[in-house]
């Protein structure tokens, strides 16, 4: 194959990947050149959006993954990960969004906080830290920034975040599971509720010394966090979640 010039092709980058393009580019298709040897991730981060910040690419409305080889005229469209679209998983560049999911969760969302822990995510919050150390977080550990406040998410410095619509802990958990296809990325009871540690299965011997005696009496299963020492077993407070873990997953 001759290397060189092939030709053009229309280019529009969706939602938050406007981010990454210069101003005149931005919500709008552009006439963007490509050389015979490059593919559409080439034609994509020539104009500056990283490949890692896309997960759909649809090439004259079907669906194309980065390898694909650009036609002179092909109209391209790339989708971020947060782009809620109604277009199966099949669709997408990988099976799972390409970044592992993770959040910081403003202040006065301890609920939702908690319940993410509870349903697997990785969370990081604190009752006290201000938007600064929010937004730090956000970008610093590349982590999705939760908050019921419009202000915080216009911040320069936040290129990921989500408003909570709800004010009712299921529904706001619903609202983030939805948006960002996180369905089968529910790993219930596999992460500590208070610390956002690891939970691993211990024997009962390894913690009978930690347990009252009605737990040691009853109980035979424990997990123990890796972080914090928090012991966790099947009681009554269990049975609750999963209850509540049924029925997010009846309305997914
Ligand atoms: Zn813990």
């Amino acid at each position: 194959m001759t290397v060189g010039m092939a030709g053009y092709v229309n280019v529009r980058a969706y939602a938050e990947l406007n981010g990454f393009v210069e101003a005149e580019s931005r919500g709008r298709t552009v006439r963007r050149p490509f050389q015979t040897h490059q593919t559409v991730k080439d034609v994509l981060e020539a104009m500056g959006i990283p490949h890692t910040e896309v997960d759909l690419i649809l090439v004259n409305g079907d669906p194309e993954d980065f390898t694909y080889r650009p036609n002179v005229g092909d109209r391209i469209a790339a989708y971020p990960v947060f782009e809620a679209l109604d277009i199966g998983s099949t669709a997408r560049l990988r099976p799972v969004p390409l970044r592992d999911p993770c959040f910081v969760v403003d202040v006065n969302l301890g609920r939702l906080a908690r319940l993410l822990r509870t349903l697997g995510f990785d969370v990081w919050w604190s009752n006290n830290a201000d938007d600064r150390t929010l937004a730090d977080i956000s970008l610093g550990q590349q982590r999705i920034l939760l908050t019921r406040d419009r202000g915080l998410l216009k911040r320069r410095s936040i290129t990921h975040g989500l408003f909570v619509h709800s004010d009712q802990v299921e529904e706001q958990a619903l609202e983030v599971i939805r948006r960002l296809d996180l369905r089968q990325r529910l790993a219930p009871f596999t992460r500590c509720v208070r610390c956002n540690g690891r939970l691993a299965a211990v024997t009962k011997d390894e913690v009978i010394e930690h347990l009252e005696p009605l737990t040691r009496r009853y109980y035979n299963e424990f997990s123990r966090c890796a972080q914090c020492g928090r012991i966790y077993w099947p009681g009554s407070h269990h049975a609750r979640l999963v209850s509540i873990v049924e029925r997010l997953r009846d309305q997914l």
